[in-house]
């Protein structure tokens, strides 16, 4: 299983690593690996390209992309192997 399931599988850890990676888990919304941090006003965020949800709002970057890594949504293990079926 690669870190990415493991996240999503609220695996702290892998999260941590793929943040550390600068990588975004798929979009809590729509499924989608189209997230961005994005940065306004002093505060960063992630956010879906593709149909707008937002992460929470952090002072850093790298924070950002942990909040939203670690907020990504829930799978229980049946549902990741539905998702393997695809
Ligand atoms: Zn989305």
């Amino acid at each position: 299983m690669d870190d990415i399931k493991l996240a999503m599988l609220r695996n702290k850890e892998a999260a941590k690593r793929l943040t550390e990676a600068g990588v975004l888990l798929p979009c809590p919304g729509c499924g989608e690996s189209s997230a961005k941090i994005c940065y306004v006003c002093g505060d960063h965020f992630g956010m879906c390209k593709t149909c707008g949800w937002t992460g929470p709002f952090r002072n850093a970057e790298y924070e950002a992309r942990l909040a939203w890594n670690t907020r990504a949504p829930i799978l229980s293990e049946s549902e990741m192997e539905m998702l393997d079926e695809h």
